[in-house]
């Protein structure tokens, strides 16, 4: 027998269970049922191309058994069962990217108050310590000998045991000792209740064996005591009864049961093809944001069927990556049972399929907005910055992906929402681009230097916040306006500015050039503004290079980034440049010139919150110049 520490992310986890989680008990009754199904989809699905696989027995079952005498319940499926090795790596450890960050930041909101939290996770079959001080699972994989099973057996207190067994049929028993408060998952009234409400539509048979007193037939009206079994659940899968015939619990159980989420989805999707192509497929829009949605790792798809069988749990080819977090089922009439990942990737069944589920969300979605803002908002909030990643990703519905998005804006209070289209309606007279400015909080955004040409005019700035946002929206254009960002490229909000732009050019330009060739070193070019009003100068990144949230969050990644000059921009009517235009015209070469001109680089530096390029040279010069200031009296 070997004895195992679990991973300290299962440790962790099995503490918040068995410690914080006080509600929604009964759902481990869900989850072993959800895995004891998914144990016999696998068998069904690999019975198909191997034979063995099924020893002889066809007939798939999930079984729950009480035992009173020995207080403990066992849930067993016939399914595929595990190995030795699979059973220490899946009930050993937790193979998802970002799960110690997440689970950390569990503990930082107490789970206690907030299940759901949880649900974002997954509870699954380490759910059965909630109600269990021990648990065995005793398993053996199809289609091996019966000396091969394995005997796994936890506390739930950091370590387990993995001993070779001997085991009959194949499959899994997963057996609970239920603590002493539990115990009234062993009746059978209650067993009844959960499987009804959370497993109903399990597809598969989930019998428990009944007494039933019955008429003697030997002794006429004698009452005898007979057992049998009982099939608990109608097995009917949900998504090929009729729309009318699903209660939202149904549709919202089934949900569960796929998602292992603890919250209700925020929309359900479920409609019939016919046609060129036939299938059916149920859909979900969850609420609540999985916690590894951004990971690689994160499985992408619905679940696919072929006529009501389950072919797997995760088919990406069938979704955009872009409504990754959509959840559900699709059951195909057209494809081939054994169909191959192969197949998948360059079929025109499955294009067709993705092209309708796409639609169809992206109508969905639209009709949210449309009829329930509110909750269209929570929707938005937890999978906009997914959502929007279609803007770039699928050219051809751009448009109508770009009609969902919603920003706040130098127009909005904060909190509320514009989309692109009320932008449009609300465009100045003259105005010919869409603006927007990324940063990383609305307050930092709204007191920028880089907008106040715009709130001066009273042009509105969309307010930009994810970090992939510039990646996305520059170069987009909507209803033939282009999206423009106010902290990058050469800005001129209209002919008039321009022409003003263009006369101070001339008046400064040599004062100009010899600033430029005093900091050639640092930046790429000095211009005049048309971005500022009341700040002296700024420093702007050219159109095509990257926004500075984009490089913080490359940077984030460890990715290696060139550094890019910058371009200097002045403002042509601040009184500055009227002043150092004299002491240029008297003296070209005066090396007050050069002092000033590091000064208004290293104040372009301030201003968007960088160090000056030499803090000690820097307050050096402001201390000399308030000492000529005050020495002068002003
Ligand atoms: P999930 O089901 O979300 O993957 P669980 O923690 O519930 O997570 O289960 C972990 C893994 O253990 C499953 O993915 C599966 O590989 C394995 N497993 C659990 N229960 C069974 C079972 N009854 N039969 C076969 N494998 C199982």
């Amino acid at each position: 027998m070997e004895k195992m520490e679990f991973k300290t992310e299962v440790k962790q986890l099995l503490d918040l269970m068995i410690h914080s989680l006080y509600s929604h008990k009964e759902i481990f009754l869900r989850e072993l049922i959800s895995n004891a199904s998914d144990a016999i989809d696998k068998a069904r699905y690999e019975s198909l191309t191997n034979n063995n696989i099924l020893e002889g027995e066809k007939d798939w079952k999930i079984r729950i058994t009480a035992d009173n005498n020995a207080g403990t319940l066992t849930i067993s499926d016939n399914g595929i069962g595990m190995t030795h090795d699979e059973v220490i790596q899946e009930l050993g450890t937790i193979a998802r990217s970002g799960t110690k960050e997440f689970i950390n930041l569990l503990h930082d909101k107490a789970v206690k108050d907030n299940p759901e939290l949880i649900g974002q996770f997954g509870v699954g079959f380490y759910s059965s310590f909630m109600v269990a001080d021990r648990v065995t699972v005793i398993t053996r994989k199809a289609g091996t000998g019966n000396n091969k099973g394995v005997k796994w057996e936890s506390g739930g207190e950091g370590s387990f045991t993995v001993e070779e067994v001997e085991k009959d049929g194949k499959g899994t028993d997963v057996i609970l000792r239920l603590r002493e408060d539990e115990k009234m998952y062993l009746k059978e009234w209650e067993i009844r209740n959960v499987v009804k409400k959370y497993s109903d539509f399990i597809e598969h048979p989930v019998v428990m064996d009944v007494e039933r007193e019955q008429e003697s037939s030997i002794k006429k009206g004698e009452k005898v005591k007979v057992t049998e079994e009982e099939t608990l659940n109608s097995g009917k899968a949900i998504w090929v009864k009729n729309k009318s015939d699903i209660t939202e619990t149904e549709y919202n159980e089934f949900y569960k049961h796929i998602s292992h989420d603890f919250s209700d989805p925020a929309k359900i999707i479920h409609y019939k093809a016919e046609g060129t192509s036939e299938f059916v497929s149920l859909l979900y829009v969850p609420s609540v944001r999985p916690f590894d949605i951004f990971y690689k790792e994160y499985k992408i798809g619905p679940a696919l069927y072929v006529k009501r069988v389950k072919i797997m749990d995760h088919c990406e080819e069938l979704i955009q990556p872009y409504l990754r977090f959509v959840r559900g089922i699709v059951d195909s009439s057209d494809l081939p049972l054994n169909v191959s990942r192969e197949i998948l990737q360059n079929n025109r069944k499955v294009e067709v399929i993705k092209n309708s589920i796409t639609k169809k969300v992206l109508d969905t979605l639209g009709e949210l907005k449309k009829d329930e803002y509110e909750k269209y908002l929570k929707f938005y909030k937890e999978f906009g910055r997914v959502l929007k990643e279609g803007i770039h990703f699928d050219f051809s519905r751009r448009e109508s992906i770009a009609d969902l998005l919603l920003f706040e804006s130098t127009k909005t209070e904060e909190g509320k929402f514009r989309t692109l289209y009320d932008y449009l309606s609300g465009m100045k007279e003259g105005q010919e681009d869409i603006y927007y400015i990324t940063g990383s909080s609305r307050n930092e955004v709204m007191k920028s230097p880089y907008i106040e040409v715009f709130q001066d005019k009273g042009y509105e700035v969309l307010i930009m916040l994810d970090d992939i946002d510039d990646f996305i929206m520059s170069g987009f254009e909507y209803k033939g306006k282009k999206l423009k960002s106010a902290i990058k490229g050469d800005i001129s909000l209209d002919k008039n500015e321009k022409t003003e732009k263009e006369k101070s050019g001339k008046k400064y330009k040599l004062l100009i050039e010899l600033i430029k060739d005093h900091l050639k070193g640092e930046v790429k070019d000095v211009r005049l503004s048309g971005r500022l009003k009341d700040s002296a100068c700024c420093l702007v990144a050219d159109e095509g290079d990257m926004d500075p949230q984009m490089e913080k969050l490359m940077k984030a990644m460890g990715q290696s980034i060139p550094d890019r000059k910058r371009i200097l921009e002045i403002n042509p009517s601040h009184p500055l440049f009227e002043a150092l235009n004299a002491i240029f015209e008297k003296e070209k070469k005066s090396v007050v010139l050069q002092k000033y001109a590091d000064l208004l680089y290293d104040q372009a530096l301030l201003l968007e919150g960088s160090k000056p390029k030499d803090p000690s040279a820097f307050t050096k010069a402001i201390a000399d110049l308030m000492v000529e200031n005050l020495k002068t009296g002003k």
